[in-house]
């Protein structure tokens, strides 16, 4: 019998609601963290522990919106000049909407200049013809997986352009091409089961762009082919592994390199 005592309280019931939200939907970046760390993610999507934005996520986050700026105009045949991309890197770097940067004494000139060079090197190089009208520019889709009991997996494409799906990222180091394709795999083929799931077709494949923040920028592309058969299953075990776990609210550590970037480190130490 329930009673009074028994009753959630309404932080409990709250929590419940949004482990039960997160049941129901997945994007690949949640579940790539609930497999790295469950604390990690239970921190970020549970209790929505809010941490100042770091200087390497406000540098990446501006690139990535010069570009999807530069491929919206491309989309609408309204190709942008160099100084209105520059005018918009200036605006998307002004942004803090999403919370303040903590930056050390002189680091945010000095990255301003850095993430400018990016997209710079990035146009100037042709890495995307500017002629080719992409099929679809940050797009916001999702695939009801139901039928093979699963959530609603949900997703937003950077670029797409004659059937390969085209995703961005920023990195300090230069990526190895063996190495890239099994750390970002549940990335791309959460990319590829959207794509298939919206359009009815198979993507021609996958190209990571990394903009790779050296002394002298440079652009390296990875080219992926589509999602295998045995891709497809391994994303779905990994589904699958996800809800039990938040079923079971299996919410521990994974001590390990990760932890090095971890923002909720002093939490985790205090976790018993
Ligand atoms: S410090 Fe490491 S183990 Fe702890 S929450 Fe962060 S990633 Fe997980």
């Amino acid at each position: 019998m329930n009673t009074l005592a028994e009753a959630p309280t309404p932080t409990e019931r709250s929590e419940q609601d949004i482990i039960r939200a997160l049941h129901d939907t997945v994007s690949a970046s949640r579940l790539s963290l609930f497999l790295q760390c469950r604390l990690k993610f239970y921190f970020r999507y549970v209790l929505k522990l809010q941490k100042p934005k770091t200087p390497s996520l406000h540098l990446g986050s501006t690139v990535h919106a010069v570009l999807k700026a530069w491929n919206k105009a491309r989309w609408l045949q309204q190709p942008l000049t160099l100084k209105e991309v520059h005018a918009t890197y200036l605006n998307a770097w002004a942004d803090t909407t999403e919370g303040p940067v903590e930056w050390e004494p002189g680091e945010e000139e000095a990255d301003k200049t850095t993430g400018w060079r990016l997209c710079d090197t990035y146009l100037r190089e042709h890495h995307v013809s500017a002629e080719i009208k992409p099929d679809a520019v940050e797009v916001s889709i999702e695939a009801d997986l139901r039928e093979h009991g699963l959530p609603r997996l949900i997703g937003i494409l950077d670029l797409v352009q004659q059937g390969h799906i085209i995703d961005y990222k920023t990195t300090s180091s230069t990526p190895h091409a063996e190495k890239v394709a099994h750390s970002t795999e549940i990335q791309i083929s959460s990319y590829a089961v959207l794509y298939r799931h919206n359009t009815g077709r198979n993507e021609n494949g996958v190209q990571l762009h990394h903009l790779v923040k050296l002394k002298n920028p440079k652009v390296v592309i990875t080219q992926l082919p589509a999602m295998t058969a045995a891709q497809q299953t391994r994303l779905f075990r990994q589904m699958e592994a996800y809800l039990k776990g938040l079923q079971r609210r299996d919410f521990i550590p994974s001590p390990g390199m990760h932890c090095s970037s971890c923002e909720f480190f002093n939490e985790c130490r205090q976790w018993h």
